[in-house]
């Protein structure tokens, strides 16, 4: 499964913007962009960059696949399936990424970014109604619920992250601290979903 592995603050510093994209580090003094808000590269600091109409069309692209974890193939597929639903594309989009289950596992509280997320599906830490599911693109329908396997329930990942969460956070989920498990309501409203990009540029972009 093809995913992406260089250094992820540079992905934040080019769209510059905070992706959290590195858990806790993100909420931190710590995190680059607190410190040197330009792109990387020789000529980050130079010139002030003008982008073309295409250019931050690309950019929004951009900035959504990596928010989310997506490469490029999958984000076409997912711009066609919402393309085919009813109602604006962009939204259909961003609720469609918004189902996965590496999303929900970390939107939950259970793991501290998206890419620890994805590992721990991949590494079998996660059930969706009681059943062990180890992808994390499956698509979460309303009523499903996410639990942590019994055997994985001691990890400590899980309870730190966990303890920096607020009851509830987001309207769409509930999250049961105790048992470890999280109910995906509904699929979310857009405008309850805190992700700060224009999804209709990428409909302008993929409508050429
Ligand atoms: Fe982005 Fe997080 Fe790195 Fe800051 S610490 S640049 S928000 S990935």
């Amino acid at each position: 499964m093809a995913r992406y592995t260089g250094p992820v603050c540079k992905l934040c510093r080019r769209e510059k913007q905070k992706l959290f994209l590195k858990g806790s580090k993100c909420y931190s003094e710590k995190c680059p962009l607190e410190i040197k808000n330009y792109p990387p590269g020789q000529h980050g600091t130079g010139r002030r960059m003008k982008f073309s109409e295409y250019g931050i069309q690309l950019r929004e692209k951009q900035k959504i696949k990596r928010i989310y974890g997506v490469l490029e193939t999958p984000f076409r597929n997912y711009f066609a399936k919402a393309n085919r639903q009813k109602g604006p594309t962009g939204e259909n989009l961003i609720k469609l990424l918004e189902r996965r289950l590496d999303n929900v596992v970390y939107r939950l509280g259970f793991a501290p970014s998206r890419k620890a997320a994805r590992q721990m599906v991949l590494h079998r830490h996660f059930m969706v109604n009681g059943r062990i599911v180890n992808i994390p693109s499956y698509l979460l329908r309303p009523g499903d619920v996410v639990s942590v396997k019994e055997k994985s329930k001691k990890m400590d990942i899980i309870h730190n992250t966990l303890r920096r969460v607020k009851d509830n956070p987001y309207p769409w989920l509930t999250v049961n601290k105790a048992e470890l498990s999280g109910t995906f309501n509904e699929i979310p409203e857009r405008e309850d979903i805190p992700v700060n990009v224009n999804e209709q540029l990428v409909v302008e972009l993929y409508s050429k």
